[in-house]
């Protein structure tokens, strides 16, 4: 069987009045992550770890931030493209794991809506898209509510 894993790392600096979109919801908050796309640093962190299981490089060589036309892009856009390339490579995707850092808000009610979306875009069951989140209890960048981070990890398996 030929099984591939890939591990994803993105962060996001937070600044007030911005939208918050994880997992391609849009969270109710007060600040939202700075970035020339939707800024959802999730799903960034999904494609990166899709993208590792095939040693593609991330999604900065595959969708540049000099490009205007993902300028606000809808990440679950992206996430999109990077699931067709990895079918086109003849690869399904199992499961993935994804783990999202930030002090606030509570992310808990959010979390099957987020599971939902995923698996909506990744064509695969919920049961096989995990979302978690924490708090780094005040400590770090994302304690101290200036960024949040994300990391995931995405088993594919060939047809
Ligand atoms: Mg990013």
């Amino acid at each position: 069987m030929d099984l591939r894993v890939g591990h994803g790392f993105d962060v996001h600096a937070l600044a007030d009045g911005l939208r918050l979109v994880l997992c391609g919801v849009e969270i109710p908050h007060t600040k939202g992550c700075v970035a020339h796309s939707d800024g959802d640093v999730a799903i960034h962190a999904i494609c990166d770890a899709l993208l590792g299981a095939l040693a593609l490089g991330d999604i900065g060589k595959l969708f540049p931030d000099s490009d205007p036309k993902y300028k606000g892009i809808d990440s679950t856009k992206l996430l999109q493209e990077v699931v067709e390339i990895v079918r086109s490579k003849g690869f399904a995707i199992s499961n993935i794991d994804c783990t999202i850092s930030m002090q606030r808000p509570k992310l808990r009610p959010y979390i099957d809506t987020m599971r939902e979306r995923l698996s909506a875009v990744l064509g695969i069951d919920i049961d096989r898209v995990s979302v978690k989140a924490t708090t780094t209890e005040h400590l770090g960048f994302e304690g101290r509510e200036e960024g949040a981070s994300a990391t995931a990890v995405a088993l594919i398996i060939r047809h």
